[in-house]
């Protein structure tokens, strides 16, 4: 049972899906993916999903208004009370502010930031090859381009405060997510 509170920041394509997923499962604590929780709400044609659906399609961000709402939800639930990982979220300066102020709430810092890198020839193929319905080659290089602009400068705040993990992401999956463990492993 672990009460981290961490967050996977990288480019999409950079594996963050399946090496939350791991680590999550490895802790004990709940992985949440904002683009599974509106890709779902998307599938369920639910209000939320009607307001996405073409942001989404065109690989552009839901606004930082929205996303508040979404998160603050779901942090708000039981599971996540002790601990949780977020994937896809923050991906904004706004969101990281949002954030601050959600820990604040729950009077908790962020344990790990787990920064993904992976080379930027490789992200394309990667995205393409996974075969999402939202990842035609005109999205999957629209998010590459909002990734650098909007969610890179993430990577400066989150160093200058002392908890981001630098990993080498262009590795197999196993070898990656030894790193991962390693640098959130609490010796
Ligand atoms: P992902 O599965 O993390 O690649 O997210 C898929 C899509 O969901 C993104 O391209 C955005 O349109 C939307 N999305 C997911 N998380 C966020 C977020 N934190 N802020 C804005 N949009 C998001």
């Amino acid at each position: 049972m672990s009460s981290q509170k961490i967050v996977f920041l990288g480019p999409p394509g950079s594996g963050k899906g399946t090496q939350a997923q791991r680590l999550a499962a490895e802790l004990g604590i709940p992985a949440i993916s904002t683009g599974e929780m509106l890709r779902t709400a998307v599938e369920d044609g639910s209000e939320l999903g009607r307001r996405v659906q073409g942001v989404m399609e065109r690989g552009e961000l839901v606004s930082d208004e929205l996303m508040a709402e979404v998160v603050r939800d779901r942090l708000a639930r039981p599971d996540a009370e002790h601990g949780f990982l977020l994937d896809g979220y923050p991906r904004t300066a706004p969101q990281a502010d949002t954030l601050d102020g959600i820990l604040k709430e729950r009077s908790g810092d962020l344990d790990h930031v787990i920064y993904l890198e992976v080379p930027a020839a490789e992200l394309v193929d990667r995205m393409l090859s996974r075969g999402r319905t939202d990842d035609t080659e005109e999205a999957v290089r629209e998010r590459l381009r909002v990734y650098r602009s909007a969610t890179e400068p993430l990577v400066e705040r989150y160093r200058v405060s002392g908890v981001l993990r630098e990993i080498d992401g262009d590795r197999s999956i196993e070898q990656v997510e030894e790193s991962i463990l390693a640098a959130v492993s609490v010796s």
